[in-house]
């Protein structure tokens, strides 16, 4: 069993979810900064700021990793998948039927050189389908929706 810390609302991580949304989702749900959660992990600002811009290519280390863990209750292992991919597509992408069914921002959209979703077959969005707007950084994905048009991510069409 990991040590729960008492004063935080535990959040489940979705399959695939990426490691900046769900930390986004985190900070949001339990009234979070970036200032505060680095000071409760022990960790620079700027450290944990970069943890949510994945295109800064600063990954958390191992033992930073750790205090993470406990803080969120979900393993390290857990954690490294969640991580963005080594070869990075830097634009954020979405598969709006995934979208559907979890919706979060998934780890995997962001590999670069594979451009459809693997369960879908369906290429992958790098912007608003109605407007063209590209999307915001996974983490701030809180509105679930274009921040220009304000067109749903699930309503989106591909292709
Ligand atoms: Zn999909
Ligand atoms: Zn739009």
């Amino acid at each position: 069993m990991m040590e729960v810390q008492p004063w935080v609302f535990h959040v489940q991580a979705y399959p695939q979810e990426s490691f900046g949304h769900f930390l986004g989702r985190f900070r949001r749900v339990n009234y979070l900064s970036i200032k505060t959660l680095a000071e409760h992990l022990g960790i620079r600002y700027e450290w944990v700021a970069a943890w949510e811009v994945p295109s800064r290519r600063r990954n958390p280390t191992e033992l930073q990793l750790i205090a993470l863990s406990k803080l969120v209750s979900i393993s390290p292992q857990q954690l490294q998948q969640m991580l963005p991919p080594q070869q990075l597509h830097l634009a954020t992408r979405l598969c709006p039927v995934c979208y559907i069914e979890a919706p979060v921002h998934q780890a995997k959209w962001q590999r670069a050189g594979i451009d459809v979703c693997d369960r879908h077959q369906l290429p992958l969005l790098s912007a608003c389908s109605a407007c063209g707007t590209g999307f915001r950084t996974p983490a701030l994905w809180d509105n679930r929706e274009c921040e220009y048009c304000g067109l749903l991510f699930e309503e989106m069409t591909v292709g």
